[in-house]
């Protein structure tokens, strides 16, 4: 018997019941997938038009209950599933998911907070904010920037680049919100010729149209004379969007020197570190960031390198008042708090959102400062064992410097190249993807899961020796 406002009710356990029922079997096929990855072909053996006419059945009339729903769904899945979680799997930048920020996952699912005011949900809003703090004090960034955990880079891209046209626009003289974006002053973007396509859509989201490409060396990496005399050419409201991590090659643009010539013009200095921000967090390669810390806003994927589950990605800003001016909303129905830390909501484009960032706090909790560092040292050993290997088969040339996670592979000509990456795929014991960088073909790797071994790099390895040798065998 249970009392609310002095009024017994006795609440039966059938909704607690159906929430029981449903979740074990979810446990169960979770757990089932996750068991079967280490034995099993990493792509699905079923294209989406296929799976469509399982899925959409007409909708029946009657409801079904909440366990049969989950064992259809899981059994319609299954064959339609890329193992992206599998050691083996290798293409795109994609991360696996720790244990801990899988668990802590389900949990935010099923506590269910609308994670936007620190009034309503503390719980996790102080979690978020924890994990706010140890990413500041991990990538070494300044203490007191604003965190906010977005869908992904994308959105942390958005983020960091609406705080940066709100500022260069108000040292201008230009009111952003009360006069909008006609009529303002061009805001230029300057940007490196291999930048993530990702940075163009957020300033297409933006209108700030397209940026101006500055020169980058060989393995992409922003030329800083090329960006001092691009800024040289003309005034104004400037922004300069810095990479760290390149797709390809996994250089970063030299970030001291290239804020240092922003700076000098009064520009805005964004980084996108989708996953390349992370090697800030390994003494082995902090070094390739130095400078990094003199940016003014930082984007970066917890989904990634972190391997954290989908969606989360990490807008890091140094002003939060630039941040919450463009983000911040009062009105009569929400609850501000503002002391200190800000409300979640001001920190990113949603109001209602799932507390992505807790998983992010367990994946710290999990891992500590060591694990951090020890988990980004193993994907970059694994790359390296990759090209050694590589390098060695007659045929092979890996085509960057692998200073990070990611190798661009040829295997000679473009034709060559993709067919040997298409065996590579159809084989189904790895998966890596085909990609075009420096004018050429390319198979890359990218080792971004936690879950990847010594053997899943020696199996993979064999597999696509034996792609080369049945290309050769015709
Ligand atoms: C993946 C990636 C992005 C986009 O991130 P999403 O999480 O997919 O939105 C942006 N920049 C770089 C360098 C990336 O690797």
């Amino acid at each position: 018997m249970l009392q609310f406002g002095g009024i017994e009710v006795m609440k039966t356990h059938g909704q607690a019941g159906e929430y029981r029922a449903a979740l074990d079997r979810a446990h169960a096929h979770a757990s089932g997938w996750l068991e079967s990855l280490p034995a099993r072909a990493v792509g699905p053996r079923i294209n989406a038009d296929e799976l469509f006419a399982k899925f959409s059945a007409p909708l029946q009339e009657q409801p079904m209950d909440a366990g049969s729903v989950v064992d259809e769904l899981a059994r319609l899945a299954e064959p339609g599933l890329m193992a992206m979680p599998s050691g083996r799997f290798f293409g795109w930048v994609i991360g696996g998911t720790l244990p801990a920020a899988l668990a802590a996952d389900w949990l935010v699912s099923a506590w269910d907070q609308n994670a936007a005011m620190r009034f309503a949900t503390p719980a996790t809003a102080a979690a978020e904010e924890a994990a706010g703090i140890w990413l500041l004090e991990l990538l070494g960034l300044p203490a007191g920037a604003d965190v906010g955990f977005t869908t992904g880079a994308t959105g942390a891209n958005f983020v960091g680049l609406a705080a940066a046209r709100a500022h260069v626009l108000n040292e201008a003289g230009w009111d952003l919100d009360t006069d909008g974006l006609a009529g303002a002053p061009r805001v230029r973007v300057l940007v490196g010729g291999e930048r993530h396509a990702s940075v163009d859509l957020a300033l297409k989201y933006l209108g700030l149209g397209k940026p101006a490409e500055v020169a980058v060396d060989a393995q992409g990496r922003l030329i800083p004379g090329a960006l001092a005399k691009a800024l040289e050419a003309a005034s104004g409201p400037a922004i300069v969007c810095l990479q760290a991590g390149n797709l390809h090659s996994g250089a970063c643009d030299p970030m001291a020197e290239a804020a240092d010539i922003a700076h000098g013009h009064g520009a805005w200095v964004h980084v996108d570190g989708a996953f390349g921000l992370w090697a800030a967090a390994s003494p082995t390669h902090r070094h390739r960031l130095a400078g990094l810390e003199n940016c003014d806003s930082w984007a970066t994927d917890a989904h990634k390198t972190l391997n954290v589950p989908y969606d989360c990605g990490v807008a890091i800003v140094s002003r939060p008042e630039v941040v919450r001016s463009v983000f911040g909303v009062h009105t009569s129905y929400l609850v501000n708090d503002d002391r200190g830390p800000g409300d979640p909501f001001e920190k990113v484009p949603e109001f209602s959102r799932r507390a992505r960032g807790v998983p992010v706090w367990a994946a710290l909790r999990s891992l500590g400062r060591s694990g951090v560092a020890a988990l980004v040292d193993e994907l970059v050993a694994h790359a390296q064992a990759f090209a050694q290997a590589l390098e060695r088969m007659p045929g092979v040339d890996v085509l960057n410097d692998v200073v990070f996670t990611q190798v661009c592979v040829s295997f000679g000509s473009d034709e060559r190249t993709r067919s040997i990456t298409a065996r590579i795929i159809a084989d189904g014991t790895t998966w890596m993807s085909g990609s075009r960088w420096a004018g050429r073909d390319v198979l890359r790797i990218s080792v971004s899961n936690w879950a990847t071994d010594d053997d899943d790099v020696t199996v993979s390895l064999a597999a696509v020796a034996q792609a080369i040798a049945a290309e050769d065998a015709g």
